[in-house]
């Protein structure tokens, strides 16, 4: 039986290569490349074992397993991502152990993520979720996100909320509309924004695009941080 470090050694290395990879083949550097480990649905001592393999980014998308995890992984030197859609109501919690929330889709949300930052103290790097399955004012998708015409409101609300750092964009690629089944068009897509961002707020230089089986053509875009779950630990059981 292999145990459970060796498991997660062998896939992580597996990823790296693959990471390495998508660098070479587009002339980037790998350093240009942050890998965040995916480790909702998985306990903490797994978060414990990638820590002694050298992870130091993790991402989580609930907060009743994430508040948790975080607590008894307080000791570890993690830096912890947020990229689940996030109600309000959390927002107080989320703001005690998350360095970074990927998810930001409505100015209500930056009022909330300000206020709990200020009250704890904690400075919070935001993304904007951009859904690029949503037509220009469409409705969010059930995936959140916000349609691209909404990005530069955001934008400006994140960057003037006090306990809040505007980190860059993110999105998921689509299942549905005319991206889905083409990552690497929607992630170009996503590419053009983050340009468009930088020109008025050159530090918001993240673009957090790329799951486990579209890594590559993240990388191939541009991408500065892929998100890999299943590829590192194992396909997620079914949440009820
Ligand atoms: C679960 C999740 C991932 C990781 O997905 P995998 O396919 O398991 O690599 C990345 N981003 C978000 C927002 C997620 O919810």
């Amino acid at each position: 039986m292999t145990d459970r470090r060796t498991e997660l050694a062998d896939n992580l290395a597996a990823v790296e290569e693959r990471i390495a990879a998508a660098c070479a083949a587009v002339g980037r550097e790998r350093a240009e490349v942050t890998l965040i480990v995916v480790t909702k649905t998985y306990p903490a001592s797994d978060v414990r074992i990638l820590h002694e393999l050298g992870v130091r980014q993790v991402a989580e998308n609930r907060d009743q397993d994430a508040a948790p995890k975080a607590e008894a992984c307080a000791d570890l030197d993690l830096t912890w991502h947020f990229v689940g859609q996030l109600q309000t109501n959390k927002v107080r919690s989320v703001a005690q152990y998350a360095d970074f929330v990927q998810s930001v889709d409505r100015v209500r949300l930056v009022t909330a993520l300000s206020g709990a930052a200020e009250r704890t103290g904690r400075e919070i790097g935001c993304l904007i979720q951009v859904a690029l399955d949503a037509g220009e004012g469409a409705a969010r998708g059930e995936r959140g996100g916000v349609s691209p015409g909404g990005i530069e409101e955001l934008a400006a609300a994140v960057a003037a909320a006090p306990g809040l750092r505007l980190g860059g964009l993110m999105t998921v690629a689509p299942l549905a509309g005319p991206y889905a089944g083409r990552p690497r068009e929607a992630f170009d897509r996503l590419m053009e924004f983050s340009s468009r961002l930088r020109a008025g707020h050159p530090a918001a230089n993240m673009v957090s695009a790329g799951m486990s089986t579209d890594l590559e053509e993240a990388v191939a875009a541009g991408a500065t941080h892929v998100r890999v779950g299943t590829a590192v630990l194992g396909v997620r059981p079914r949440l009820g």
